[in-house]
């Protein structure tokens, strides 16, 4: 049933796709917000032959949702309660829940009532970049790494965090912990389309991680989007509760979902296989160095919330400065280079300020658009940095060009509006309205102390 719905779908048959008949009740349609939040429609499965064709009418205000629902309406475009807009499934993409049989899901394109492209829509601006890499005759992969953290759900204690485990880390005790759930979450993922390379218990009291296998990078994001959902599902059968957000507790290690890029051309990984610092090729070094060049834009983006800042420090292996490393777990990018043992194709590109907070499609669409630029420049990296960063002198860091990268909501903002590039690839519409949304969150957490934050975000993604 469930290899009858998938591929009735991939082969574009939704007019001919009993949905209801596979035992579907209803299909999700999810798209991801400025803050990072899936947000959905669900239509009933005997609906879903129309929605695909027409899509479904949700507000444009999406786009100005903050992180905590407050609809802000200092975007001026979209400073009204007036208007609509069409969320189209991209019917191709559609999943049987293997965790909730009853619904598939399915990622949305936010279009304009006429149809039209709507410049809001965060996967149009991924869809963009790729072409652009397309017409330079480059091809991407990007996958991610999940971490989060279990927390048992029974009890009164509401909104607080009850690691399901405490214990020595990476430990197969850990996993034993949560043994169902674990067995559960590799199966649904499978069967849900999430390939996945390896699963862990991380180093955080209930924290575990796993990550998904490299591929283009609109599939990428809709993966990491699915991937949730399917967390969520099997945490809830097995009476736990997921949480993704940046930092879960105060003094603890965040949750960070490392963004691993490569490129290729003809083929080639330009990663590997070059006379350039860690045997990259001049093409896979600009890469490199333009990704560094633009890095506090494109962090203000792949980490842009309050919670995201309060992961980001120094000696947490957050990659808190901008500067690369061959390996070098502290640094913002960490070029993992190809080795004999695994070949050319395994080289790739970790940016680690990176997590749940960020839109994957803007994310990989900042990543990608820095990374173009780099090439079309023909810029050169710096030396690499294989020390932490953080135990220099400022004076140090400086001769070195290593800065830290922004503590502070005005900081991102101030690298996002100041750099053309970055604003050039999501669009003045989408920068404005993501401007909007950092700024009602500030305003909302100018009067919490940090571990009302912490809370705050604990629950969102
Ligand atoms: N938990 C760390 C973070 O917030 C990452 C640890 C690791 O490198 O796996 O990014
Ligand atoms: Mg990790």
């Amino acid at each position: 049933m469930l290899d009858q719905v998938t591929a009735g779908a991939q082969q574009g048959g939704t007019e001919d796709l009993d949905l209801a008949a596979t035992g579907v009740a209803g299909v999700t349609i999810v798209w991801a917000d400025n803050n990072g939040i899936p947000r959905s429609r669900t239509v009933p499965a005997g609906q879903f032959g129309a929605a695909a064709r027409l899509g479904v009418g949700v507000t444009p205000l999406f786009a100005v949702f903050d992180s905590h629902d407050t609809i802000t309406f200092e975007h001026a475009p979209l400073g009204t309660p007036s208007g609509d807009i069409r969320l189209v499934p991209v019917v191709e993409r559609l999943v049987r829940l293997a965790g909730q049989p009853g619904f598939a899901w399915v990622p949305g394109r936010q279009v304009a009532a006429d149809g039209s492209p709507w410049p809001y829509d965060q996967r149009g601006a991924l869809e963009r970049q790729v072409a652009r890499a397309g017409a330079l005759g480059l091809e991407f992969l990007a996958g991610y790494e999940m971490e989060f953290h279990l927390s048992r759900a029974d009890g009164d204690d509401g909104d607080e965090l009850r690691p399901v485990y405490e214990g020595p880390s990476y430990g197969p005790a850990k996993m034993l912990a949560v043994d169902a759930f674990a067995e559960q979450l590799l199966r649904d993922l499978d069967r849900n389309g999430v390939p996945v390379g390896q699963f862990h218990g991380e180093y955080g009291p209930g924290q575990f991680e796993f990550n998904i296998a490299p591929s283009d990078p609109v599939t990428a994001a809709d993966r990491q989007l699915l991937a949730r959902q399917t967390v969520h599902a099997a945490a809830r059968a097995h009476g736990l509760r997921a949480s993704f957000a940046p930092l879960v507790t105060m003094g603890q290690v965040g949750n960070g979902w490392h963004l691993h890029t490569s490129l290729s051309r003809a083929g080639t990984n330009l990663l590997s296989g070059g006379d350039g610092p860690a045997g990259m090729t001049a093409e896979g070094g600009a890469y490199l160095a333009g990704l560094l060049r633009d890095l506090p834009a494109v962090v203000a983006v792949t980490a842009p919330s309050l919670s995201s800042l309060q992961r980001l420090r120094p000696g947490f292996w957050t990659g808190a400065f901008t500067c690369w490393g061959v390996e070098n777990r502290e640094a913002a990018l960490r070029l993992v280079p190809a080795t004999p043992l695994l070949g050319p194709a395994h080289a790739n590109i970790e940016l680690k300020p990176s997590d749940a907070a960020a839109n994957p499609y803007l994310a990989l669409t900042a990543v990608i658009a820095a990374g173009l630029a780099g090439i079309e420049d023909g810029l050169t990296p710096p030396d690499p940095v294989q020390e932490d960063p953080g135990t220099w002198s400022e004076a140090r860091r400086a001769e070195r060009g290593v800065h830290r990268l922004p503590t502070t909501v005005t900081e991102q903002l101030d690298a996002l509006l100041g750099n053309q590039r970055i604003r050039a690839a999501l669009g003045e519409e989408l920068t404005g309205a993501f401007r909007a949304v950092r700024t009602s969150d500030a305003r909302r957490a100018a009067d919490l102390d940090a571990g009302a934050v912490v809370r705050s975000y604990r629950w969102l993604y």
